[in-house]
């Protein structure tokens, strides 16, 4: 079966799917995306993503292409005819194709608009998540507003790669005053002794991730503790436990943070816990 990407209103197999040279989230980054869970051919928590789409354009002064129904409508399909049971579904918004000069293009200019879906096999997943990967730290170097899911992600890039060549599956950035970030594609958090979950506020310095906020529910049902509240590399080093957050990794156990093993170097019960509950918590559609 030959694969279809969501172009501009077409769907298109991928050879014929181009995106104009001036196009300014080419030339600029000059736009937002999101990427959502695929589970069972259904979307994970759709109405969250959409919402900070619907953010995420608003900050950067993009009108919504489309209404959030057809959105829908273009998201389901894509999948459909993907016949993605397990993956992940990309969208992208850019500011549209304009004669290149960085102030905003004239009004009439249609934003861009891509959809992809994609298979994942998930048993990789599963066995990282049984053994937890490894982080390094790096200094975080990105914009103020990293709230913005926006495409320009250079930083993200040479930080994931940087942690590939240590031989590390994540990056997690640390801000000027030693407190940790998050990493280049996922939410950063801890477990204390007394078994506190603690994860940075949302407000600054981080993005709002999909997943850190449905974990929320999750706590709440298992009747743990959260704390939001920065924590520095060290206490991170002296956790009990540690974890990331991404749709697309869902709870995955950090088990060391620059060569140095966190608690007993395994993924902990409280981490397991909460991964093992995400689905039962998550929106799912259907
Ligand atoms: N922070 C960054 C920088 C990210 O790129 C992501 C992944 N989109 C996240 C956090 C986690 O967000 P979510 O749980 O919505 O995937």
């Amino acid at each position: 079966m030959s694969r279809v990407v969501f172009v501009n209103g077409r769907y298109l197999p991928y050879a014929q799917a181009t995106i104009h040279v001036e196009d300014r989230g080419y030339q600029f980054a000059d736009g937002v995306y999101e990427v959502c869970e695929v589970r069972g051919g259904r979307l994970v928590d759709q109405r969250r993503h959409m919402d900070r789409l619907t953010r995420s354009l608003s900050e950067i002064s993009i009108a919504l292409p489309i209404s959030l129904r057809a959105f829908g409508v273009i998201m389901r399909e894509t999948i459909q005819k993907n016949r993605v049971r397990d993956g992940l579904l990309y969208l992208q918004v850019t500011r549209g194709v304009a004669r290149r000069e960085h102030a905003f293009p004239p009004p009439d200019t249609h934003p861009t608009l891509v959809v992809i879906a994609r298979s994942k096999d998930n048993r990789k997943n599963e066995i990282s998540a049984a053994t937890g990967i490894s982080v390094i730290t790096l200094k975080d170097n990105r914009w103020e507003r990293v709230d913005i899911k926006t495409i320009g992600l250079l930083p993200n890039v040479l930080a994931r790669q940087q942690a590939r060549e240590q031989g590390a599956g994540e990056a997690w950035f640390v801000d000027s005053a030693g407190y940790i970030t998050e990493g280049s594609s996922s939410n950063a958090w801890i477990v204390t002794a007394d078994k506190t979950i603690v994860t940075r506020r949302a407000e600054h310095g981080i993005l709002r991730g999909i997943t850190r906020t449905v974990i929320f529910d999750v706590v709440t049902k298992l009747g743990l503790k959260i704390e939001e509240r920065s924590f520095k590399v060290a206490e991170a080093l002296a956790a009990k436990e540690a974890f990331l957050t991404a749709a697309t990794q869902i709870v995955m156990p950090v088990v060391k943070i620059d060569g140095r093993s966190i608690g007993n170097g395994k993924p902990g019960p409280v981490t397991q816990a909460l991964r093992a509950c995400f689905h039962e918590v998550a929106e799912i559609e259907g």
